[in-house]
């Protein structure tokens, strides 16, 4: 008997003793290759001896301080080091406890930004379709996965959505990459002009889209356009780094491969690698300043914000990404499972599209893979994929939603950064077997 009231309370799932390296074993003894890192957390695999080192040590040292103290030693040391790696112009650092809280000191911070500069009616938020940001109340009405948003919808707050940049499903066949993500960039100038330039806070997005669509890369010149649209009309240029930041795409932070800075960014996932719990939302110096020679004081803030233990593990999982050179491992890693997904199913009928980068991949799973048809969502096909991978001991990431009103399914892999060749081998023949098991007859 159990009193944990666990997430999926019809689900029958094993119970997960320990971890090692890639992959983690149940309490019956079986191995699964993790696949995915959790959802993208797990960037050094599951037993890195430096990161739990720095754990142990911080704990005997000091494992707590409220904020009667400024700051911790940590909680310093890791954010001059973010800094120093960070987009230009991003200058100031504040811990908190995970993905959704870091989103949601993002917007709390742009209302209070343009509410201690004297322009009140800034609030409207702009973001994208089919986007995930959390599950809090606040970024809910910020994201724009339906599903999610309805159960709570009078609750939200006022949110716009235009497409996003999806170039498998809306790149014209007459059209370049470029011209298209200019098309779909200058939806955002069509949307704040529609709702007045001074009402509009902020445009949030993530650089790679992750938790819904399956690792789409932005089309090259997307989100220059999106910052001239933001810098002309003094909007935020809110970045949600949370699932592609710290690395996972082959840079620390994804949006240096878009030659852009965000206003505000928030990171996660991979900042604690699993070891701990702990986000970051990072801002630039005149946002900071704003506060600064304002009121002073930010109006958000948990217990654990800046919490020393978890701010030690984060700045040994930097060391080891950008120092140890597994930001650069994951860029090479990642071209290496690029290739492997598309020697084993670059011709499978029901792929239409093998994308991504550094160790971010996503699979389309299509119901034809020349009309682009997406399965029926009554055909589960993420659902079914997710449980013969299970089956199979590969941990991966299916997912399903919609679009404009079209189904589709995605595959996201997020492994490990410290994978192997032959494990990327083993990760993608087991994966075959779930397709296998998923789109072949019984899918229908
Ligand atoms: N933003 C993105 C892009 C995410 O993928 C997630 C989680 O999947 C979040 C925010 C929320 O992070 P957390 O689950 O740590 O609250």
């Amino acid at each position: 008997m159990t009193h944990v009231f666990p997430r999926h309370t019809k689900a029958d799932l094993p119970v997960a003793v320990h971890g090692d390296g890639i992959y983690l074993v149940d309490s019956t003894g079986k191995r699964y290759l993790d696949g995915s890192g959790g959802a993208a957390v797990s960037c050094l695999g599951h037993s890195d001896a430096e990161v739990r080192e720095a754990v142990r040590r911080q704990v005997d040292t000091l494992a707590f301080a409220h904020t009667s103290f400024l700051t911790s030693e940590p909680a310093e040391a890791l954010a001059d080091k973010l800094i120093e790696h960070a987009p230009k112009g991003l200058d100031r650092v504040y811990f908190v406890s995970g993905g959704s809280e870091a989103m949601e000191a993002a917007l709390k911070l742009a209302r209070q930004y343009f509410l201690e500069i004297g322009q009140p009616q800034r609030h409207h938020i702009i973001a994208r379709r089919q986007s995930y940001h959390g599950n809090t109340l606040g970024v809910l009405a910020t994201g724009g996965n339906m599903w999610r948003r309805e159960p709570f919808a009078p609750l939200l707050i006022g949110t716009s959505h235009i497409a996003p940049c999806y170039a498998y499903r809306d790149q014209r066949g007459d059209e370049t990459a470029e011209a298209y993500g200019l098309r779909a960039a200058d939806e955002l100038e069509a949307e704040i002009q529609r709702l007045g330039p001074d009402n509009v806070m902020a445009f949030v997005a993530e650089p790679v889209v992750g938790a819904t669509l399956g690792a789409v890369p932005p089309t090259p010149g997307y989100f220059r356009r999106i910052r001239e649209i933001c810098d002309r009309h003094g909007v935020l240029l809110i970045l949600d780094e949370v699932m592609c930041g710290m690395g996972r795409t082959g840079t620390l932070f994804a949006c240096e491969q878009d030659g852009i800075a965000p206003d505000i960014t928030a990171i996660a996932k991979g900042l604690g690698a699993g070891y701990q719990p702990i986000g970051a939302m990072l801002c630039t110096g005149a946002i900071y300043r704003a506060i600064e020679q304002g009121s002073g004081f930010f109006q958000h803030g948990h217990t654990y914000l800046g919490h020393p233990v978890a701010t030690a593990a984060a700045l040994a999982v930097l060391g080891k990404l950008t120092d140890g050179g597994l930001v650069a491992r994951s860029q090479a890693m990642g071209e290496v499972l690029q290739s492997a997904l598309e020697a084993a199913f670059g011709q499978h009928p029901n792929v239409g599209d093998i994308r991504g980068r550094g160790l971010f991949r996503g699979i389309e799973l299509v119901a034809d893979r020349e009309t682009k048809d997406p399965f029926a969502p009554g055909h589960n096909v993420a659902a079914r994929v997710k449980k013969a991978a299970f089956e199979a001991g590969l941990i991966c990431y299916p997912m399903s939603g919609t679009v404009d009103g079209r189904h589709g399914d995605h595959v996201l892999l997020a492994p490990p950064f410290i994978i192997e060749e032959a494990q990327i081998d083993e990760l993608v023949r087991k994966l075959g077997i779930a397709l296998e098991a998923a789109t072949g007859t019984g899918a229908a």
